[in-house]
């Protein structure tokens, strides 16, 4: 394993996120491969690690001034083994080919393990829509779906948000798909307005989904989220409803982040605030504190996680919470960690919170909940039907309780009770691995 492993890093140079990403699950399929020889004579695990295809184009637009921008857009279409590609566009200056293919392998595994018919995809720009007014954002997402709309369909390649790719986001590029095709097909892209074919509770899915996710891994250790004290990182889609059902299921949550730094709240994060600053304004949270009064701090720089917590929900950006924040966190005593965002943790931190006992939920499972709901968002639309928020939160709860009881069986079926990576990394690669074994050489 560990020869392919350095061949893959030899054959995708420059790519340390998806060198990362790969190792990790690599390293917990050798029991599975050891009880299915027949896994291991398919080279499941080296087909498995080839995206289907890529795609990277130009996209050129221009901004207020007149002036004129070239990015670059990707699409890399990793297994549609169990489903049309399913995954969100990342729009934000750090995306590269290895970024997106370190996501797109994520989500082949996360998408499995829903137990929905999914397969896994990723895609997105270096565009940065930081400062950048509606106008110029609608451009480049038209721009940018004018390429990818060639590669979409409902049963072909159905993208989502992700980083830098909202509702607003989702709007410009359906609009700019219908203006081209002259067709009206909801099931091109999810996270669409809940007027013209979104689903309820898709927003709030992949926070509400890891909050849920950590509250079985609490409950397996016969506690919850009542009373705990609960630090969350970002303060993007994914903070914000996080931070909404933790304190809708008693948490007291201190603290939220930008790439600025970060507030601690010692009487709770006010979210209504948060989302005024976030989704209203699009503000940085420094202004929290100014507008929040005595009871918070803004701290420019420095780690979150230095804030001691009984949970810590990582819900920024890959590799924001390292080893030495896992320390910092053990020493303060934290009961669980569970990954909003995805890779957030890094693999010396993912080692010291396993060897220290503490629950530590991975965020292909921990944050499936918004692919999930994007799943249902197409069942909807194939019906066309649109459900309550209560029916699609209540199937969402539904299959976060499922992703949690499959890793935990999972792991213990393969010696490792408790171990929700080995869980995640087996259960997910086996549905994928057996689709393409019954499927033939492809
Ligand atoms: N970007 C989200 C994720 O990381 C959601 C993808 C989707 O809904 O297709 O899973």
């Amino acid at each position: 394993m560990s020869s392919f492993h350095h061949e893959l890093i030899r054959r995708n140079p420059g790519e340390p996120e998806f060198h990362q990403a790969t190792l990790e699950v690599l390293e917990t399929l050798a029991p599975v491969l050891a009880a299915r020889p027949e896994i291991a004579a398919a080279k499941l695990v080296e087909r498995i690690c080839e995206p289907e295809r890529q795609i990277m184009f130009r996209v050129p637009w221009q901004d207020d001034a007149g002036e004129i921008h070239i990015n670059r857009g990707f699409r890399v279409e990793f297994n549609s083994a169990l489903g049309p590609y399913k995954g969100g566009l990342r729009f934000h200056p750090s995306v590269n080919l290895g970024i997106v293919k370190f996501l797109g392998f994520e989500q082949i595994f996360k998408n499995a393990l829903t137990g929905l018919n999914i397969g896994g995809g990723k895609g997105g720009s270096d565009f940065d829509p930081h400062g950048r007014s509606d106008a110029e954002v609608m451009r480049f997402c038209q721009s940018f779906m004018t390429e990818l709309h060639r590669h979409l369909g409902e049963h072909t390649d159905v993208p989502a948000g992700d980083i830098g790719v909202g509702g607003r986001e989702i709007g410009f590029m359906f609009g700019q798909y219908r203006r081209i095709t002259n067709r009206w097909e909801a099931g091109i892209l999810t996270g669409k307005g809940l007027q013209w074919g979104g689903s309820h509770a898709r927003t709030e899915a992949t926070g509400y989904g890891n909050v849920l996710f950590t509250a079985e891994m609490l409950k397996q250790r016969g506690e919850d989220l009542d009373g705990q004290q609960v630090t969350v990182s970002g303060s993007g889609n994914v903070a914000i409803y996080t931070i909404e059902k933790a304190q809708a299921l008693g948490a007291n949550v201190l603290t939220c982040s930008d790439s600025g730094g970060y507030i601690v709240d010692e009487k709770g994060i006010d979210l209504a605030l948060l989302k005024e600053i976030k989704e209203v304004e699009r503000g940085r949270i420094s202004e929290y504190a100014e507008r929040r009064g005595a009871s918070a701090t803004y701290v420019p720089g420095g780690s979150v996680w230095d804030v001691p917590a009984d949970v810590a929900l990582p819900s920024a950006t890959q590799n924001e919470l390292d080893g030495d924040a896992a320390r910092t966190l053990v020493r303060a005593g934290v009961k669980a960690v569970s990954e909003g965002a995805n890779m957030p943790a890094t693999p010396e931190a993912v080692t010291v919170l396993r060897e220290a006992g503490v629950a530590f939920g991975p965020g292909k499972a921990a944050n499936a909940g918004g692919v999930a709901t994007s799943a249902l968002e197409m069942r909807q639309n194939s019906g066309r039907e649109s459900w309550t928020f209560e029916r699609a939160e209540g199937e969402l709860a539904e299959i976060m309780r499922g992703i949690h009881a499959t890793c935990f069986e999972t792991a213990e079926r393969y010696g490792a009770p408790g171990d929700y990576v080995v869980g995640a990394n087996i259960a997910g690669f086996e549905r994928v691995a057996d689709a393409m074994l019954e499927q033939g050489l492809i």
